[in-house]
């Protein structure tokens, strides 16, 4: 009898924790049939499609999905189609016994690591195209970028068809591409968003942090400072986003090395640009440091007039 079965046939009495030894499966027909066991058996399925070379950024989507389904999936994929001709897809770090071992201790019960070819075989002629929301922003920069994570993410939901997946905060637009495909598609399932984990001094984890040299790491927390500050101002009564921007913009201008591809307050569903800032409001912010691009992002709340 295989572990996926063993997992499957246990009694639903016992402890919700099933993952005694993480399976991983790399053949789309497996996940497939051990899914729809799992489904034929009532149990809820929790998706985190990564890229791998995994931190706590990723095991705090795991361990969240631990907590709230019965079978937790993890798909490991590094996507070529999300890759521009000249992006780093070739350098993307990749251990895959690192990662084993990190959802295993994460509580995961299957990590599904499909081979590039099974995924994008070179006859692929259909693909996700989510079009306003794709279009600005990262999609501006990274042509055909999103197109590349909705196609993958589509073909992901398809084949693990879970419950509820999960993503997060930190790649913000990626987060609204994905809500709207789901919405236009159909999809039935749950998306959850959680929180941006950071280092200690507020650099949000990233696989790509690793290829920062040691005084460009020293100065990358200056994405954490101007999110603050603009938490700050909006917090001390400043609503005007050309404003905000401008004292944004001041805290990169003190840094040489920091090029900054845009910092945009946004609508948070639609991330058109807004003027003033609204009960809810997203700021994004994409700058260079040496070969490194970074994102961030925080939601900015308006307070309201007593
Ligand atoms: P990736 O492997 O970079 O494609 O990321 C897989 C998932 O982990 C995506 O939903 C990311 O948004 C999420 N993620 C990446 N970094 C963080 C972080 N620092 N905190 C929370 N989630 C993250």
């Amino acid at each position: 009898m295989t572990n996926s079965i063993s997992v499957l046939e246990r009694d639903s009495s016992d402890s919700p924790c099933y993952n005694e030894e993480m399976k991983t499966i790399s053949s789309i027909l497996s996940i497939q049939k051990v899914v729809t066991a799992i489904r034929d058996k009532k149990r809820r399925i929790g998706l985190v499609p990564t890229m791998g070379a995994f931190h706590e950024g990723h095991l705090s989507l795991m361990r969240k999905a631990r907590r709230e389904c019965d079978i937790v999936v993890v798909s490991l994929f590094v996507n070529p189609l999300q890759f521009g001709p000249t992006e780093d897809f070739k350098r993307y770090p990749c251990d895959l016994m690192a990662d084993r071992k990190m959802a295993q201790a994460a509580g995961v019960d299957f990590l599904f690591a499909p081979t590039a070819e099974a995924i994008v075989p070179p006859d692929l002629e259909t693909s996700v195209s989510v079009d306003k929301v794709a279009s600005r922003w990262e999609g501006t920069i990274r042509p055909g970028h999103f197109r590349g994570v909705a196609t993958i993410v589509a073909k992901l939901f398809q084949i693990v068809n879970p419950h509820v997946a999960y993503f997060g905060q930190k790649d913000y637009q990626q987060t609204v591409v994905i809500r709207k495909m789901v919405r236009d598609l159909h999809f039935n399932l749950k998306l959850r968003i959680l929180p941006t984990v950071r280092e200690k001094d507020g650099l949000a984890k990233s696989s790509r942090n690793k290829f920062l040299l040691k005084k460009e790491r020293s100065v990358a927390s200056i994405l954490y400072r101007a999110l603050q500050q603009a938490k700050q101002s909006v917090q001390e009564g400043e609503h005007d986003c050309q404003r905000l921007a401008q004292q944004v913009a001041l805290i990169f201008s003190a840094e040489p090395s920091v090029q900054v591809d845009y910092i945009a307050f946004c609508h948070p569903t639609t991330l058109g640009l807004v003027s003033r800032v609204l009960r809810k409001t997203v700021l994004l912010l994409a700058v260079r440091i040496g070969s490194v691009r970074l994102l961030d992002n925080i939601i900015l709340h308006r307070q309201r007039a007593l």
